[in-house]
Order: structure tokens, then sequence, then C-alpha cells
């Protein structure tokens, strides 16, 4: 079995330790391949080449530098195919939406900040007898740590501003799906990458991951993962005054009135639900409708649910594949007999299911609508991060707001209504970062991303990016008038 390497100083390398971990692909859950565990010796090498590396990079001018991002995502995508194919074996997702979304998204990003980078204005300020201007340099060595729901989307997303605005990263990606991080190493060497400047190293967030964000030398963490994760990391990056960047986890309302255009609402929330197996720190989990069309919501919106393909990641037909891991697997199963528990109804799905030949072993849950559950229980509150919403009906605008604020998270929101005034009132009323009016996942990666509240600290996107990723610097000049 080919074991993955770390990417460090410009080579794959193994692990100091000569430890590995094992890989399993989630739709039959077989283990495929190894990845090092790596630990502190690991992270030490990459500083070192990190700082080595940061004079010259940080040195070299913008168009130089964003030359290396343009050859990154041009690699990116003359390896589509590829890069699906492995997105899809590590994570579950079906291929279409690997080919459809995941890579080509990992292509934007890295083509999206070359050119940011070019853009990237710096301020200065006039008054009598003075000139003042601000210089905005990279940082030095920053950390990015990110999640196994859109392994290559969301690590690039983080990538690609670091290394535009000229910092050196050590990376570490979800120890369950490593594959095309691998990968992206390689395209980094294809690329001619200098040296040190993008490490990436594998192992567990406990001692990889806590290696980056403790060392002294790395100046700022990106972090994407759970709030509990988030929580960690700034108990150890906090005291030592480094930069924090927190997208965390949410519990997002998706909410519908009875004057919305049902059609595309529906095809819509279908999608906000339950694609990627719902494991999209995006997808609105508690779905709130408003009385009128509450019974007409739940019967269309069960029924197409029901009719929703689950099966083999690879085929063309597949809606949804197998969920990442055993683990998550069974948390996501723990709060489906929760929701009963607290006096939840199934509508649909509610199970396991259990696939046939190769995919027998796999891990895979039915979409499942649940409704009766007060806002305020544990299923309402907590996330779930899988095929799982529940349903509450509302009848004002005032009562909808109050349930749709009242979770410890917010990170994303969904608003369905043809009414402006409505539609401009709740945006300003809700209390996440991201507010969606007919429509969901549409993004413009010049607008600020990111959570409110134990949604996460910090924006990332565009300009927010190239800020977080830069130290503004202010130099005032006396003139003699
Ligand atoms: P985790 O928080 O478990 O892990 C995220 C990353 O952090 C992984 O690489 C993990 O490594 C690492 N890690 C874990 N512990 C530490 C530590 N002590 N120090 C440093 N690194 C550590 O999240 P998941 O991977 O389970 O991802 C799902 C979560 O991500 C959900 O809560 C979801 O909402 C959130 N998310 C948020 C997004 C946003 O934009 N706000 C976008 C996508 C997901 P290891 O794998 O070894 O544990």
């Amino acid at each position: 079995m080919e074991k993955l390497k770390n990417y460090i100083n410009g080579i794959l390398v193994t692990p100091y330790s000569n430890n590995y971990l094992n890989i399993y692909n989630p739709s039959t859950g077989e283990v495929f391949t190894m990845a090092p565990d790596s630990g502190k010796e690991d992270v030490e090498l990459a500083v070192d080449a990190a700082k080595k590396a940061f004079p010259e990079w940080s040195g070299m001018s913008i168009n130089k530098r964003a030359s290396y991002l343009i050859r990154i995502s041009e690699l990116i995508e003359k390896n589509l195919d590829k890069l699906a194919q492995a997105e899809t074996k590590n994570n579950g997702k079906p291929l279409w939406l690997s080919k459809s979304v995941d890579i080509p998204r990992a292509v934007k990003n890295f083509e999206f900040f070359a050119s940011a980078i070019t853009q990237f204005a710096s301020e200065s300020h006039h008054d009598a007898g003075t000139l003042n201007y601000t210089l905005r340099q990279p940082l030095g060595i920053v950390g990015a740590i990110t999640p196994w729901n859109l392994p290559l989307y969301l690590l690039s997303w983080k990538l690609a501003p670091a290394l535009a605005a000229g910092n050196c990263v050590i990376a570490k990606p979800s120890e369950i799906t490593p594959l095309t991080a691998f990968m992206l190493s390689e395209i980094c060497i294809e690329a001619g990458l200098p040296d040190g400047v993008l490490n990436i190293i594998h192992g567990y967030g406990h001692s990889a991951g806590s290696a980056i964000v403790s060392h002294p030398s790395v100046k700022a963490v990106t972090f994407t993962g759970g709030t509990k994760t988030g929580v960690e990391i700034s108990k150890i990056a906090a005291p030592m005054l480094k930069k924090l960047s927190l997208e965390l986890g949410g519990k997002n309302p998706n909410i519908i009135f009875s004057d919305c255009n049902y059609g595309k609402m529906m095809d819509t929330t279908v999608q906000s639900s339950f694609r990627n197996q719902g494991e999209i720190c995006l997808c609105g989990s508690r779905i709130f409708v408003e009385k009128k069309i509450y019974d007409k919501f739940k019967n269309d919106f069960v029924e197409r649910a029901k009719k929703l393909k689950i099966g083999d990641p690879m085929l063309n037909g597949t809606d949804m594949g197998a969920i990442v891991s055993k683990p998550h697997f069974e948390k996501i199963l723990y709060y489906i007999d929760l929701a009963v528990n607290e006096g939840g109804k199934i509508l649909c799905g509610g199970k396991k299911l259990k696939l046939d030949g190769k995919l027998e072993g796999g891990w895979y849950i039915q979409p499942t609508v649940i409704e009766g559950l007060p806002y305020d229980c544990r299923t309402n509150q907590e996330e779930i991060f899988g095929p799982v919403v529940t349903l509450i009906p509302f009848e004002s605008e005032e009562e909808v707001l109050m349930m749709a604020n009242s979770t410890e998270y917010g990170l994303a929101s969904i608003l369905w209504t043809e009414d402006l005034s409505r539609a401009h009132r709740i945006a300003a009323g809700i209390k996440t970062g991201i507010v969606w009016i007919n429509c969901w996942m549409v993004r413009d990666l010049r607008t600020p991303f990111g959570g409110m509240k134990n949604s996460g600290v910090g924006k990332e996107g565009g300009i927010d990016a190239l800020r977080f990723f830069t130290e503004s610097r202010n130099v005032t000049i006396s003139i003699d008038c």
C-alpha cells in the first residue's frame, strides 16, 4: 500500500516517528492508504524550512508571487478529474459534487487571490504638515488547520491568501481526509514553488496540529473546524498573542415565509439540507416554516427527501454518498436517537443504510426529517453536521427571529420571502455572519466570510483575508510647509 508523505522544504518526506495512520474510503469502510502520524519534530523541520524561505518569498515582486499561484491553479485544473476522484474516495461525497464544486473552487481560490493581491492597496492619510502611509507586510510563518468536509476547497481558501500576501505556511489538513492535500504537495513541486514556502504536515490535531499552534515562530493561526477545537486552539494561541482567525461550527436557520417563490425555495431547500450528506457548515439544519404553508411544505419536502438516491458516490445518479467516518456516522445516529427521546417524530429516514456488494461496509444514513421538537431542545441547539433537519412552524416574524437567534451559533442563515422590507428587516436582525435571501451557497469571493457568536472570530475572504494575513505599519512623515 502506497503511503502518503509530508511536504517539507520542497520535498516529500516520511514522518520522523515513522508511524502512520489508516486512511479510509467511507463508501466501503476499507483502508486504502496511510498518512504520516507527524509530531513536533516534523513541525520543527517545517518551521526551519519556512524561516529560510521567508525572506525571498516575502521580498519577491507581487506579480512573480502571483504567477506561482496561477501556475498552481492551472495544475489543479489540469488534474481536476484525478483530484475529484481522490476527494470522493477519501470523503464519500458524490463524484459530480467533487467535480463541479470542490475542485473547481480550489482552482478559483488560487486564481482569485493571485489577482486580488495585485489590487491590494494600502492607505494614506494627509493632513496639514503630515503624511501618513500604511505598509501592509506579511506576518511571517502562518499555521493553517482545516477540516474534512471540503478538504481541498477549504485548504486552498486559506493557503491562497496567506501565500499571496507573502507568508510562508505550515498546513495540517484533517487526518481523516489527507489525500488531496498530499496531491497538492505534488502539484506545488511541479509548479516550482520555492522550497519551504508551503509545508504540509499530516497527522492528528492533538499532536501535529497543536505543535503548529504552539510553535513560537508561527505568528498566526487560521483554523476551520469545530467550536470546541477552536476554543482549545485559542487557549494555546491567545496567551502567546498570536493572530487568530477561527471559522467554527453552525446550526443554521432556514426561514420560509408563505409568500416565497415556492418552487425555487423547495429545490434549494432540498440542496441546503442534504448536499454533501449535510456535512457543509453552511447547510440549513433548522427549517422554520410559516404556519400557513407548514403542512404543504412538510408533505412536499418529505416526498422530495425520500426520492434522494443514496449510494455509490462514484456513480452519476447518486445524490448522497457516504458519511465521512465511522465516529461521525455514530455521532449522527446518536443525535437521531436523541431527537426521538426528546419527543421528535421522524417523518422520513432516521436509519443507517446497508448497501450491497463492495459498499456493504460503508457508512450511509438516510436523509432524515424530524418534526415536533421545541426550538430550545438539544437536537435544535447542537450541531449535528449530517443529513438531519428539523421542521419548526412559526406564526410571526418576531417569533421566528427569536427562535432562529436562540442557539450559541451564528454562522449562516437562509431566508425565503418576496417581501423586500421584511427581507431587509430580518437580514439586519438575524445574528449570523452570512445571510442568504432567496438563494443558498452563492459565493462572491470578494465578500467577508465567517460567523458570529460561537461560530467564529474574524472574517476571511477578499480583502478581509489579505488584511488578516498582513500586519499594518503606519509611517508618519512631517512635511515642512
Ligand atoms: P475538528 O475541529 O475536529 O477538526 C478540524 C481540524 O483541527 C482537523 O485538522 C483536526 O485534526 C484539527 N485539530 C483537532 N484538535 C486540534 C488541536 N488541539 N490543535 C490543533 N488542531 C486540532 O473539526 P472536523 O474536522 O470534525 O470538521 C467539522 C467541523 O468543522 C464542524 O463543526 C463544522 O461546522 C466546522 N466547519 C466550519 C466551517 C466554517 O467555515 N465556519 C466550514 C467547514 C466546517 P484531527 O482531524 O486530527 O482531529
